[in-house]
């Protein structure tokens, strides 16, 4: 099995940052790449954030020392041949985009030494639609993180066909190694397992919502009761966001996602009601 030991990680957005300073906290050697000194000094705010959300989180609890370790393990860079330089292992978590990620690989694949190993944490395109220009498709697979990844920790690992079993391994050996809970998923699949199992579940709780059959608060208080879950559907789509919900429903041209997009604009979205992160959705926080 390949060792991974340093790590680089491909744009400090919202994802690229908390993956790059999670390896860190879990004592790797992180490079973090983004395309402007702009994007650099952003990263370092919001490297500063996870720094002080991770010691206010009760489940991580890390001390004033540990995340200042972890800061020292990070280091950021606009060059990316230098970025790849030393790597064994690439996340790569640059905006959704065929285009954009096709040509970071690109780049990519001409200055990172050959036994890198690259990750894409991509939400809804397949490593099968980017092997080709990774220039090492044996050596190139999924590694998908949640958002508030020290809270949510679990990282997808899914290759394509042509995917290096030993490479496989390696990733979910690192995964493990870096405070995540590794996901083993056999073959690809669109949505990967997590969003296979909450998309529907959510889409149907929207369609029961505007069918009229019931108020948010009946629909998940029945799933809570009856299934034992801390959280119904609407609490879920509160921390989500409603805003992602919105421009997903707004953009399927089912009638009954027209009527969820409606809904959503006319109840929540116009008023700034976008779920937790705003103190009011579903529910007020
Ligand atoms: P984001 O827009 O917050 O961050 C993208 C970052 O990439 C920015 O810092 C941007 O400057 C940088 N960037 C732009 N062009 C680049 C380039 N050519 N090379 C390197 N960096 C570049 O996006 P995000 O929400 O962090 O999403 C990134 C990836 O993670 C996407 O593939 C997304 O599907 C996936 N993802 C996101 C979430 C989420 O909840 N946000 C969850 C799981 C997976």
């Amino acid at each position: 099995m390949p060792s991974i030991s340093t790590v680089t990680v491909l744009g400090t957005g919202v994802l690229g940052s908390q993956i790059a300073f999670q390896a860190a906290f879990h004592g790797f050697p992180v490079t973090a790449y983004d395309v402007s000194d702009d994007a650099l000094a952003a990263a370092r705010t919001r490297f500063d954030g996870l720094a002080a959300r991770y010691q206010a989180d009760p489940v991580v609890g890390a001390s004033a020392e540990q995340t200042a370790a972890a800061l020292e393990r990070l280091t950021l860079t606009t060059d990316l041949a230098a970025a790849a330089a030393d790597a064994d292992l690439v996340i790569e978590a640059v905006p959704e985009s065929l285009d954009v990620k096709r040509s970071v690989y690109s780049e990519l694949a001409a200055s990172a030494p050959e036994r890198t190993i690259f990750a894409t944490n991509s939400s809804t395109l397949l490593p099968s639609d980017l092997k080709e220009y990774t220039g090492r498709p044996d050596r190139f697979l999924a590694l998908h993180y949640a958002n508030e990844v020290w809270r949510y920790n679990t990282a997808e690992v899914m290759g394509t066909a042509e995917t290096d079993p030993a490479v496989f391994e390696a990733v979910v050996d690192f995964a493990s190694r870096s405070g995540m809970v590794p996901i083993e998923i056999k073959k690809e699949k669109a949505g990967y397992l997590l969003n296979s199992l909450l998309v529907p579940f959510l889409n149907a709780a929207a369609g029961l919502l505007v069918g009229g059959y019931a108020e948010p608060e009946m629909i998940d208080k029945t799933w809570r009761i009856a299934t034992g879950s801390p959280s119904g559907p609407f609490q879920i789509y509160d921390v989500i966001g409603l805003t992602t919900p919105y421009n997903i429903a707004a953009a399927n041209p089912d009638p009954g996602s027209q009527a969820f997009a409606a809904y959503l604009k006319e109840n929540y979205i116009d008023k700034g009601k976008l779920g937790v992160a705003t103190g009011e959705g579903f529910y007020r926080y």
